[in-house]
């Protein structure tokens, strides 16, 4: 089957299954077992030393695994991609594949919690300074850079503080400087951001989220969208002589290889199911999520609601030129204070109290007393996390029920009834 001109949709379903499976079985089959069997000595060697490929041993490749990830390499329009344990091992492992000590790289001071604690504290031990900045404005991103910054970090649409990158911008500096231009698309998936059309080199995602089909399991990818000159990039030493593969080749050959946080192929079978499904599901989510901001802004208890998708929002214009016309399953809205919030939260009925987001389900959370507890007052006050906001996760729900969930725990004063029983 040829893939090339064929519409995302299809490429979803129809992608990388080309190869015909040893029973002809339609869906591809989940190898869940560890090694694999040579016939000759020979044959080991020439897999051992690169210059036959074939599955060794499945912490390194494993046919289910692979699969999925050629199926997002595809859907990136990438050269390669590799997928890993999480979303988190998915950033960890590509920053410490193209950076080394006396490195510096730029990030977006809007970050998920997790990502920002790795760059702040576990990347700053070994010898990597983040420099974070407001890249709401550009001029900011510029005066961070010097001879040794090597990488722009950031997200497709941050949250909860919702802010969405310029890319013509911010790829046009990527490539004054000779900097690795990373992109964490998690929100957006593939199928609203076109990480390659826009000028990204690798794009991130955690899979956990919408392409996991309904957070069946945990797991990242890494793309290769093969725009990048690997030969910029010093970390990469030796691995310059395999060309426009040099990331893959360090990743493959020893930085993923060695850290082990390799993705299951239990996770890998799932993940593919969910892919096929993906554009429905984020289409209804988005749907629904700018149904919900418009509705939560009607509220007189919402001082303000943040999401691209509304046209006051200051990213609206740029998340719409972005992310093939929608903005996102998540938002968030700011309420009186922190009891009002957990007031609200505690009272609604149908929507789940979970942290995760871009699951099937839609869930709320109180950031600042959660994913944010670990930072400090300033920081929380620096990155837009105020003591009142509430986030909502956006699922594929019928909107009626979410809409009728919400009044009532609006009216609700005393919320003391039982709540998400079954
Ligand atoms: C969830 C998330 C991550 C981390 O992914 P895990 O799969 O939980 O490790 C990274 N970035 C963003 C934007 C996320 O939402």
């Amino acid at each position: 089957m040829k893939d090339s001109g064929l519409k995302f949709e299809t490429r979803a379903l129809h992608g990388n299954e080309a190869r015909k499976e040893s029973h002809n079985a339609l869906r591809f089959p989940e190898y869940s077992g560890v090694a694999f069997d040579f016939a000759k000595a020979e044959d080991m060697e020439l897999a051992f030393t690169h210059r036959k490929p074939a599955h060794t041993y499945s912490r390194i490749t494993n046919p289910t695994v692979e699969h999925f990830e050629k199926k997002l390499a595809l859907l990136e329009q990438g050269s390669a991609a590799v997928a890993l344990s999480s979303g988190m091992a998915a950033l960890t492992t590509a920053l410490l594949a193209v950076l080394k000590r006396g490195d510096n790289l730029v990030a977006s001071k809007y970050l998920f919690g997790n990502t920002y604690s790795l760059l702040k504290n576990t990347l700053t031990e070994f010898g990597i300074e983040t420099r974070f900045v407001d890249i709401k404005e550009c001029d900011k991103i510029a005066e961070a850079i010097d001879g040794e910054t090597r990488l722009i970090l950031v997200e497709t649409i941050s949250n909860p503080q919702m802010v969405v990158p310029d890319f013509a911008k911010i790829a046009a500096l990527a490539a004054e400087h000779n900097l690795i231009l990373m992109v964490d698309g998690t929100v957006t998936t593939p199928f609203l951001f076109a990480a390659k059309e826009f000028g990204v080199h690798v794009v991130i995602h955690s899979t956990t989220k919408f392409i996991s089909g309904g957070a069946t399991s945990v797991g990242g990818i890494i793309v290769d969208l093969g725009t990048c000159d690997w030969s910029k990039c010093p970390a990469l030493g030796k691995y310059h002589r395999y060309g426009q593969s040099a990331f893959m080749a360090r990743l493959r050959m020893e930085v993923h290889r060695n850290f082990g946080a390799c993705m299951s192929p239990q996770s890998a079978y799932l993940q593919t199911l969910g892919l096929e499904t993906l554009v429905l599901r984020v289409r209804t989510s988005c749907d629904n999520a700018l149904a919900l901001a418009k509705y939560l802004r009607a509220r007189p208890e919402v001082r303000d609601v943040t999401y691209p998708g509304l046209g006051e929002s200051p990213f609206h214009d740029l998340a719409q030129r972005q992310y093939n016309g929608r903005f996102g399953g998540v938002l968030s809205f700011e309420l009186e204070n922190k009891k009002e919030a957990f007031r609200f939260i505690n009272s609604l009925r149908l929507i789940r109290r979970a942290t995760n987001i871009n699951d099937n389900k839609t869930l709320v959370i109180h950031p600042a007393s959660t994913i944010f507890a670990d930072c400090s007052p300033e920081e929380k006050a620096g990155m837009n996390v105020s003591e009142g906001l509430v986030r909502l996760s956006v699922g594929i729900e019928h909107l009626e029920d979410l809409v009728s969930d919400i009044g009532q725990a609006f009216q609700t004063q005393q919320p003391d009834h039982e709540i998400n029983e079954g």
